[in-house]
């Protein structure tokens, strides 16, 4: 196929601003083109070489483009840039000179499109020293045999100003008119494409077998599948009605998603845009292939950032240490991460992306062995609109934003990119922000690990209540302590040590070691929420619950100069609570 069928074809896109022409256009072009380069031609008319998540660019910066312009017409560069300015795009600065060197070009071999494609790959893959000549060369070398035409968009392309604007659906529409018999086909490609990210594979399947090999095509190691998303709604008795009167409830965890795909002891990790991360996570690697107890398979978790010391989870915004190219094993070591796994697509040659999420679940559960840091994520199935809510304030309490609602219905297939009601997400309407700091009472301690063994990891903190002469707990703090702190309250608390808890505490935690209510420290969170945890408030807001500080923080002052009876008080946290509150949108 020559590669000037494209380049018209691209003008009559260019010229058109009405959707269904633009297909029409593209209809025509896809009709038109060869099974043996369909997929190609796919991929350049949005400007690539191959599908995303393969991470292969064209990228070619427009200076080096100006270069290998004047390279191949005998302008200056200083010409061309001189043009440049005026035009505002190299493309159509590139056709210009080319067209006044066509007066005196008498003979040019034609391009095709299989030769356009071969040497903008090796433009993409040139790496190392001499790379930037190479590429020039190679560009060069097409511009010298391309009509000005093809020029301009070859130019276009590698500098990655194509704009086309032929989104993935278009494209789908396209394939659904020239080869699936019609409009109707249109549902089956995009379902393909969905399981596979690759339009070019859709292309060449429907291409060559038709529809009936579009439904056949299975979701494979090494493609992503588009992520399934979820719906929201508002309150338990809502989800539940809508998820047929039964749901797995699971903890909505804070952190990035990822896609594993597994092949023996290979694996690679796509995130939820299916970029590829593997060498982001190697300890995410390493712990799937430890856990994961399967030959192949397809596997989705979540990853979330670990304290250490505390193995409490961090919010999302820490994970953002791990997204580096350079320096990742220090990061690794610095910002450990756990994987909640929540879905299996794929299993020993097995597509179960059209299997119910029970069965789903079910060959989670058995392939994966949990550990410390790789766990199923923690899952209620129920029926009962209270059950729900507690089931979220235990979550909320653990440092998740919510739940995640699934269906167990035998339709409820993973509906690969489609954001639908098999999934209904469950966040707090209302959080309360936290801008004071409050003095509590430390209770209780858990001893430490890793780093911090031989010391506490974190205290259990209280508030006063004055009514009934009671220390409540409100949250566990494990961070803003440092090495000095952590020897100096090891130290302070042990003459305030008892061997059970204090008759004026009131927990529901279990502590490993607990204190006479004395001793005060400063503290600031980053919200306050409702828990059925921590008994501070019982009831006082909402039957069944306390209050909870999120993610507390040492400020790094101790309140020895108070009394405990000083400490915030239950009253305090309430009005805190009730005065900071506000409508979180979203
Ligand atoms: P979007 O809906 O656009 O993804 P978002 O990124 O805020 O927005 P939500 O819709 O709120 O995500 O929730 C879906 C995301 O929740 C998933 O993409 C996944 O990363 C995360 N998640 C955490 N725990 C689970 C779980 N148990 N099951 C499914 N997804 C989970």
């Amino acid at each position: 196929m020559r590669y000037s069928a494209i380049a018209e074809s691209y003008e009559e896109i260019e010229a058109t601003t009405k959707r269904l022409k633009m297909t029409d256009h593209l209809v025509k072009l896809l009709s038109e083109t060869p099974y043996e380069v369909i997929d190609k031609v796919v991929y350049l008319t949005q400007g690539k070489l191959y599908p995303d998540f393969v991470g292969i660019d064209i990228g070619v910066a427009e200076k080096l483009a100006i270069r290998a312009t004047a390279k191949a017409t005998g302008y200056a560069e200083r010409v061309i840039e001189g043009d440049l300015k005026q035009t505002g795009d190299l493309g159509n600065t590139t056709q210009r000179f080319l067209e006044k060197k066509a007066q005196v070009i008498l003979f040019r071999e034609p391009l095709t499109v299989q030769k356009v494609y071969e040497q903008l790959d090796k433009m993409a893959k040139a790496s190392g020293s001499g790379s930037l000549d190479q590429k020039i060369n190679l560009l060069a070398g097409l511009l010298a045999n391309a009509s000005p035409q093809e020029a301009k968009y070859i130019i276009r392309t590698v500098t990655g100003n194509l704009r086309l604007g032929i989104a993935d659906m278009t494209v789908l529409d396209a394939l659904a008119i020239a080869y699936g018999g019609g409009k109707e086909a249109r549902d089956g490609l995009e379902r393909a494409y969905n399981i596979s990210s690759d339009l070019g594979e859709v292309a060449k399947t429907v291409v060559e077998k038709g529809m009936t090999g579009i439904e056949k095509l299975e979701v494979s190691i090494g493609r992503p599948i588009k992520p399934m998303l979820a719906e929201r709604l508002s309150s338990p008795e809502e989800i539940l009605e809508k998820l047929g009167g039964e749901c797995i409830a699971e903890f909505k965890y804070d952190g990035e998603r990822v896609q594993a795909h597994k092949q023996a002891d290979n694996l690679i990790l796509f995130s939820r845009r299916l970029e590829n991360i593997t060498e982001q996570y190697p300890d995410a690697v390493e712990l799937l292939r430890k856990n994961a107890k399967v030959k192949d398979a397809i596997v989705e978790a979540e990853i979330v950032a670990i304290d250490p010391d505390t193995e409490e989870m961090k919010p999302f915004q820490e994970l953002m240490h791990r997204r580096r190219k350079y320096g990742v094993k220090e990061a690794m070591e610095k910002y450990p991460i756990s994987l909640f796994m929540f879905d299996v697509l794929y299993l020993n040659e097995r597509d179960l992306t059209l299997k119910p999420y029970s069965i789903r679940h079910k060959h989670l559960e058995r392939i994966i062995e949990q550990g410390d840091r790789v766990k199923i994520a923690d899952y209620l199935v129920t029926d009962d609109p209270s059950e729900l809510e507690e089931f979220f304030e235990k979550a909320v309490e653990n440092g998740c934003e919510g739940l995640i609602c699934k269906s167990l219905s035998k339709d409820a297939v993973y509906q690969a990119g489609a954001r639908g009601w098999l999934w209904i997400k469950y966040k707090r309407d209302y959080k309360s922000e936290m801008t004071d700091t409050v003095d509590l009472v430390i209770v209780g301690a858990f001893y430490g690990r890793g780093k911090r063994a031989g010391t506490y990891g974190a205290l259990l903190l209280a508030a006063y209540d004055p009514d009934e002469d009671m220390f409540k707990t409100v949250t566990r703090c494990g961070t803003g302590f440092t090495d000095e702190d952590l020897e100096k309250i090891l130290e302070m608390m042990e003459k305030h040590r008892i061997s059970h808890r204090h008759p004026r505490v009131q927990s529901t935690i279990e502590a490993d070691v607990w204190f006479e209510p004395k001793a005060i420290i400063e503290i600031i969170g980053a919200e306050m929420t409702l828990s059925p945890i921590h008994v501070c408030a019982m009831d006082a807001i909402r039957k069944g619950s306390g209050l909870a500080i999120r993610f507390p923080r040492f400020t790094g002052n101790y309140r020895l100069d108070k009394l405990a009876e000083d400490a915030t008080s239950v009253k305090e946290i309430i009005e805190m609570y009730k005065g900071q509150l506000r409508k979180v949108n979203g």
